[in-house]
């Protein structure tokens, strides 16, 4: 039997619950049918916080720090805690080494803070759990091709574990501080239900439109490869989510669950000539600046005193003020509008291919409720609204209830 087990942040905050993880593990070991091998790679997010903390520390200095030097900084927070465990783990008796991104040789590519896996050497980790240790990884974190260290993005252990259970040819159990997958995040929602099983696209989309449980890219990952990735409470003995093939799930439910995003920034540009070479370069001078836009709305095309508005996520921020500056010179007459006290509600369905009603039913909440909304998309198994962040909690029980969630 062989195993990937992530823990994320908040399972490893404190030197008490490392240990907890340790025991755990010994058990595990030990409760091995005789003459089994139990081959367990754990892979460790950084201790709480840290990863914040470490970035506020490069903020006091400047607000936007070197990003080579704070992937350098931000990888040291999971190099503590892959090493804590594994001396709680010898400290138990068991051989356990612990392995930084760039001795496991997690190669990526990319810009700094938002690398991509390329690929993984497993030769050192086959070779230690040849000979009976526990190989703890440290997730988020790699090294690119001049052999500087590279993270992942936040919340990138995910995708270390789910892609170090792809070359190692086996399952993946991502653990952390809920019982499962639930149909909305349940801090949010407190009656949201636990969710059995989900199909990779949908928890895609779901992770795609803020729902924090899983890295979106770690599930494409999983799918792509065909990992078995199991979602649970660190320690718990109750079953969590799997997350698995669309045809593994017998009864498709037309809506899964609902994410919520606030971290959104809406601009709306007033005066503004929306031709087709006008629009052209303002998303050429968004996506120059690495501005991912999401929703885009208009009014008539050719509108002389056009409207034209669009969402993108609230972190890109400061660069966004320095391109609507630049925008600004390119067309004095516009004015823009920037609101940052709305966010994203989505509902989520694999059901949504076959079945229709699921917006009508949207509309009738957002009546039944009497918050109007700013856009809306659609995708296959998706559809987003944007609506003022004081509603959401209303609109999200109203939407829980009409659609049985
Ligand atoms: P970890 O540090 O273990 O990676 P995260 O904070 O990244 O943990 O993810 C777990 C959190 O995801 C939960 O505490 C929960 O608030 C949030 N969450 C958001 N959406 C969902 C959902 N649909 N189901 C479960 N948890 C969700
Ligand atoms: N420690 C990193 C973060 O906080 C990676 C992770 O937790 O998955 O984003
Ligand atoms: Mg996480």
């Amino acid at each position: 039997m062989r195993i990937v087990k992530k823990y994320g942040g908040s399972s490893v905050a404190t030197i008490d619950k490392i240990k907890n993880i340790a025991q755990h593990l010994l058990e595990r070991k030990n409760n091995v049918l005789k003459g089994e091998k139990c081959e367990i790679v754990v892979v460790l997010s950084a201790m709480g916080k840290t990863t914040n903390k470490l970035i506020e520390l490069a903020k006091e200095i400047t607000p936007s720090p070197n990003p080579r030097e704070l992937d350098a900084l931000m990888a040291t927070g999971e190099l503590q805690s892959i090493a804590l465990l594994s001396i709680a783990l010898e400290n138990l008796g068991l051989k356990s080494i612990s392995l930084s991104g760039s001795q496991v040789a997690i190669k990526t590519t990319g810009t700094h803070t938002k690398n991509k896996i390329e690929t993984i050497d497993t030769k050192i980790i086959e070779r230690y759990l040849n000979e009976d240790y526990i190989v703890v990884v440290a997730g988020f974190q790699g090294i690119n091709i001049i052999g500087d260290t590279t993270t992942l993005g936040r919340g990138g252990s995910d995708t270390s574990a789910v892609a170090l259970a792809a070359t190692l040819n086996c399952d993946c159990e991502i653990y952390t501080d809920v019982k499962g997958i639930y149909s909305i995040d349940p801090r949010v929602y407190k009656d949201a239900k636990k969710i059995d099983k989900i199909s990779y696209e949908e928890m895609m989309e779901m992770a795609n439109l803020g729902a924090g449980v899983m890295e979106a890219r770690a599930v494409e990952i999983g799918k792509k490869y065909g990992v078995k990735i199991y979602v649970g409470e660190t320690l718990s003995l109750e079953n969590g989510t799997y997350i698995c093939d669309m045809n593994e799930i017998i009864e498709k439910r037309v809506v899964s669950g609902i994410s919520i995003n606030e971290n959104v920034i809406m601009v709306s540009i007033e005066q503004f000539s929306n031709f087709p070479k006008n629009v052209s370069i303002l998303f050429s001078l968004l996506a120059k600046n690495g501005i991912n836009v999401d929703m885009i709305s208009q009014s008539d095309v050719s509108d002389i005193k056009g409207h034209i508005a669009f969402t993108c996520p609230g972190t890109d921020e400061i660069i966004l003020d320095k391109s609507l500056v630049e925008l600004k010179k390119e067309f004095p007459d516009i004015i823009v509008g920037k609101r940052r006290d709305v966010g994203k509600i989505s509902l989520v369905g694999i059901g949504m291919i076959s079945n229709f009603g699921v917006a009508a039913k949207v509309f009738e909440t957002l009546a039944e409720t009497e918050i109007s909304f700013h856009q809306c998309t659609t995708s296959e198994i998706s559809i987003s609204v944007i609506i003022n962040k004081i509603n959401i909690i209303k609109f999200v029980e109203k939407l829980a209830k009409n659609f049985s969630l």
